[in-house]
């Protein structure tokens, strides 16, 4: 069984210069792009999407943020996809996320830095953090037509 989860590249990685080597963390690990498109974000789709932090302080500077510049928007998909995705990633907090995961080798912010800048952490990249999360997000952003699902990968015998 595999299944699709949902990232967004946010306007700090593409500004950072660093989209190729995200994408190529999740490509290494054997996920398939079913789905990847460059996009401005408008503010109620922002708003929609961060919906469950909706009166946290951080909200509106989140909201902000992400559509302060081009997102890059994927589905990806394989075994355990959501899990997988989350781990490359890493912690939220850059200064308590791994070494080795996206945001522990390309961003160092805390929280208490963050809060006397911006009020917010930017982190470079949103993954849903379950199955159900992902459906909602994927059809939040894409259309039915955005999706390419029927290839292989010449490693896909593998996963
Ligand atoms: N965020 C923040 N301060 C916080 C918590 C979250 O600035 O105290 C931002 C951060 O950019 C994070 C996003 O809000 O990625 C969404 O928060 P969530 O808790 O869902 O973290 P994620 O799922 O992205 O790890
Ligand atoms: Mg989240």
């Amino acid at each position: 069984m595999t299944e699709t989860t949902f990232i967004i590249l946010k306007p700090d990685a593409l500004r950072r210069g660093l989209t190729g080597q995200i994408i190529s963390r999740l490509e290494n690990a054997g996920l398939r792009i079913v789905a990847m498109k460059q996009i401005q974000a408008d503010t109620s789709t922002a708003e929609e999407h961060y919906r469950e932090h909706q009166g946290r302080k951080f909200y509106k500077p989140l909201v902000e943020l992400l559509c302060s510049g081009p997102i890059i928007l994927m589905a990806l998909d394989g075994a355990h996809t959501v899990e997988i995705v989350r781990k490359l990633v890493g912690a939220t907090e850059p200064l308590k996320a791994a070494p080795g995961t996206i945001r522990g080798d390309f961003t160092h912010i805390s929280y208490d830095r963050a809060a006397e800048r911006l009020g917010v952490i930017s982190n470079l990249i949103h993954a849903s953090d379950s199955h159900k999360s992902a459906e909602r997000e994927m059809s939040l952003w894409f259309d039915k037509k955005d999706y390419c699902k029927d290839y292989l990968r010449c490693d896909d015998m593998y996963f």
